[in-house]
């Protein structure tokens, strides 16, 4: 397929050429995409993906846009940003809590910053329920709906913007949970086009981290199996979650930074594994403005962006961050965030 055949065959679909993607992310950030669909079914989804590939056009699916850092150059190829929103309550499951160290690190220092251990607790209930979400569906929207309904174990993750695909592409934590608990199976597009499951055992679910992250198969939808917990302790905890994640800046992509390691944490005699804290305190680098990116006054991880700001301005901000660490510690943080339009060049001194 030639890429006018493309544009022919997804035309119907509000296809837009040179579309501005700043509006599309949290940081508000980065240039355009060289074509952009926003898909609301699972048929524009997959005829989206499957038409791109037929042309060699690339693809790049977006959710929110709130963990990522996309280039002022902006991407090359489609966009698709992923509106396809279906939730589906479907018969019981049995549920057993996933006690898998997925963090394989020490949580964050609970003195310090955004604690949430104080309203931790693992539902211990085997009555569950299997739940398939398809990936372009809000996770605040999807919270609200289950919880409502009385089927728990989303609460760890109320504040967090984003939807479902985005969720479990990067296994999303909350305090000492992370999305991973929950799911059985994956539906998704592989790089043959063909739609299929991919069952948890498969998709490698780590910190930070999820198989989708090293190849090209994407998120359709992700069958979920949930406890039917307690009601009103998980409202109060959502409630809770929410208001202290409410705390922290929406003005950019979450924290910026992977705590660092058990081991790097006990070598450097560090109080804290939170970046939060090491660029706080250890860095001193609190507040430090670049262009219109800021180091953030509330959370020194989250890197703040103002009206006018552009993805140079934060990579330099990153820049600032990694050499100072670089040379007051010997370590460089890892980034949290995925870059999107950029090259390994422009990222060298970050990554
Ligand atoms: C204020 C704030 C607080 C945050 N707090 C937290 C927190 O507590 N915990 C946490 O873990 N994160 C947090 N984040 C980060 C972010 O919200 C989550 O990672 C979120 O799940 C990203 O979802 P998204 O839909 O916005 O994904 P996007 O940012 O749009 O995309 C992220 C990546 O996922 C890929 N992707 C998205 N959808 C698909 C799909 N269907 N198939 C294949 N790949 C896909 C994209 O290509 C991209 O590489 C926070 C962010 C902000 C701004």
């Amino acid at each position: 397929m030639t890429s006018n055949s493309f544009e022919k065959e997804i035309k119907p679909l509000e296809l837009k050429k040179d579309y501005p993607l700043a509006k599309h992310t949290t940081w508000k950030v980065g240039g355009p995409a060289e074509y952009f669909v926003e898909v609301k079914t699972k048929q524009d989804l997959i005829k989206s993906i499957i038409a791109a590939r037929k042309a060699d056009i690339a693809v790049t699916i977006i959710g929110w846009g709130s963990n990522i850092l996309v280039s002022d150059k902006g991407i090359k190829g489609l966009v698709i940003k992923n509106s396809y929103s279906e939730i589906n309550i479907l018969e019981e499951c049995s549920y057993s809590p996933d006690k898998t160290n997925y963090a394989r690190l020490k949580q964050v220092d609970s003195s310090q910053y955004y604690s949430f251990t104080d309203i931790d607790y693992i539902e211990e209930t085997s009555v569950a329920r299997k739940v398939n979400i398809s990936s372009g569906t809000p996770l605040p929207l999807t919270i609200n709906t289950l919880i409502r309904q009385g089927i728990t174990g989303l609460q760890w993750f109320s504040g967090i913007p984003g939807t479902i695909g985005g969720a479990v592409y990067n296994n999303i934590h909350g305090g000492s949970h992370f999305i991973a608990e929950f799911v059985s199976r994956v539906e998704v597009l592989d790089e043959n086009n063909n739609l299929t499951w991919i069952d948890k055992e498969q998709l490698d679910f780590a910190y930070d981290y999820s198989i989708f992250q090293t190849n090209t198969n994407y998120i359709v939808s992700v069958e979920f199996c949930f406890p039917i917990g307690d009601k009103d302790k998980a409202l109060a905890a959502s409630t809770e979650w929410a208001r202290k994640k409410s705390l922290q800046p929406s003005n950019s992509a979450g924290c910026t930074y992977q705590n660092i390691t058990e081991t790097e944490q006990e070598k450097l005699g560090l109080e804290s594994n939170s970046w939060g804290y090491i660029i706080d305190k250890i860095l001193g680098l609190k507040g430090k403005q670049i262009g219109q990116a800021k180091i953030s006054d509330k959370h020194a991880a989250f890197i703040e962006t103002y009206p006018g700001a552009t993805s140079e301005d934060v990579i330099k901000v990153m820049e600032l961050i990694a050499s100072t660490s670089k040379e007051k510690l010997g370590i460089i943080p890892h980034p949290e965030i995925f870059f999107l339009g950029f090259n390994d060049d422009e990222l060298k001194h970050i990554k």
